[in-house]
């Protein structure tokens, strides 16, 4: 039965992650924001904390934390800035194709590489025309003897002009759609691998997105994730194990947006009283908080499905995609309790509502 009690050591992770937040990372997330620039030394510290690649293995040298686990960390880290959440994030989704699919000797090379050092690591799926149709991507996998081709573009890849290697897809004919989707991983360092244009986002500004560029890559059977053809099946279940956490970032969004909120309805005075006590304006803060609890019980429940092997691709899907309209629903509405200062760069929601 779920149950979102949560243990001692996770009440004790939260802590320190929310110490690593409100320290490391909410004093440095306006000039990362503005800037655009990678946090490195933030980047650097959470990885000597112990608060990045949470999840890999204890028998590759990893924390070995829960989805939970991971999505707690992840939460707290983004409610200081979800730019540096989703990039520390990002490691674990280019993870979950090796913990899926990889063998021990491709686990303990690339996994491994992320515990001895404060590296990154991308998860390149999506292309320039296919994002939401993964099936329909065109990036071309060919086999040449024992060798195999790859050739294509992705875009939209976190963490890509830093990533040391990538977990990726590409198909071996187009016209099979998802039959024909092979996983791999290869080095950012191997002949023909390259990161291209980075984009200049409208939020989440501290992370990292650009193209990955293939060109006559030959890759090796131990480059190739679990067998040819089952790429799809692949991508699909680190999305299913993956979706948590990114709800999970919602939910620090909504707790940042709820707290500011609150702290400025109750020294803002119009008419002589604090906003706080204009009821338009507690309704918003409380949906705020209505949101807050929602969003986290919901991906609770997706990431205890995880940790359970229930499969059940719904429960990620609906904590996420409700997690993000309640992200910015809350964040527009922190927006507007802060009046015309939630339109300046003064005060943190205006970058949230770009986050979101
Ligand atoms: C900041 C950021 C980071 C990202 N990081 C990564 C990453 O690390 N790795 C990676 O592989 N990808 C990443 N992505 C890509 C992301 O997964 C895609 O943007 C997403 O899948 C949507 O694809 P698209 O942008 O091509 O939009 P499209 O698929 O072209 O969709 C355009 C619009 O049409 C709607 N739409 C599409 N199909 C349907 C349908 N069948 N029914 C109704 N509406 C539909 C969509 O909801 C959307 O509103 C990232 C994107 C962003 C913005």
């Amino acid at each position: 039965m779920f149950d979102p009690t949560l243990t001692d050591e996770q009440e004790a992770l939260i802590q320190t992650a929310r110490r690593f937040a409100a320290e490391k990372i909410v004093p440095v997330a306006a000039k990362y924001d503005e800037t655009g620039e990678w946090p490195a030394d933030v980047f650097r510290e959470a990885w000597e904390v112990g608060l990045m690649n949470v999840e890999i293995p204890e028998s590759l040298g990893g924390l070995g934390l829960s989805t939970v686990g991971g999505s707690l960390v992840t939460e707290e880290l983004a409610y200081g800035c979800s730019g540096i959440a989703t990039s520390i994030m990002a490691n674990h989704l280019a993870s979950l194709p090796l913990m899926i699919a990889g063998t021990d000797a491709q686990k303990e090379r690339y996994l491994g590489s992320l515990i001895a050092d404060p590296i990154f690591a991308s998860y390149a799926c999506s292309e320039p025309e296919a994002g939401s149709d993964v099936a329909g991507m065109q990036t071309r996998i060919v086999q040449d003897g024992d060798d195999w081709i790859l050739n294509g573009q992705k875009r939209w890849i976190t963490n890509a002009s830093h990533a040391s290697w990538y977990t990726g897809f590409a198909t071996t004919d187009p016209s099979l759609r998802h039959k024909g989707i092979t996983a791999f991983v290869v080095p950012k360092d191997h002949p023909g691998v390259s990161s291209g244009k980075k984009e200049d986002k409208l939020g989440q500004r501290a992370s990292d997105t650009a193209d990955v560029i293939f060109e006559d890559v030959r890759l090796s059977a131990d480059n190739l994730l679990g067998e040819p053809g089952q790429g799809f099946a692949i991508a699909m279940e680190t999305f299913d194990k993956s979706r948590p956490m990114i709800a999970a970032i919602c939910s620090g969004i909504i707790r940042r947006c709820a707290e500011e909120s609150r702290a400025y309805a109750l020294e803002r005075k119009t008419f002589g009283v604090p906003i706080a006590q204009h009821q338009a304006v507690q309704f918003m803060i409380a949906e705020m908080v209505m949101a807050e609890e929602a969003v986290k019980l919901l991906w609770l429940k997706a990431a205890w499905e995880v940790d359970n092997g229930i499969k059940r691709t719904s429960t990620s899907a609906i904590a996420k995609a409700y997690g993000a309209d309640l992200a910015m629903k809350c964040a527009t509405d922190a927006v507007q309790v802060f009046g015309g200062y939630g339109y300046t760069k003064e005060y943190p929601v205006e970058k949230l509502m770009r986050d979101a």
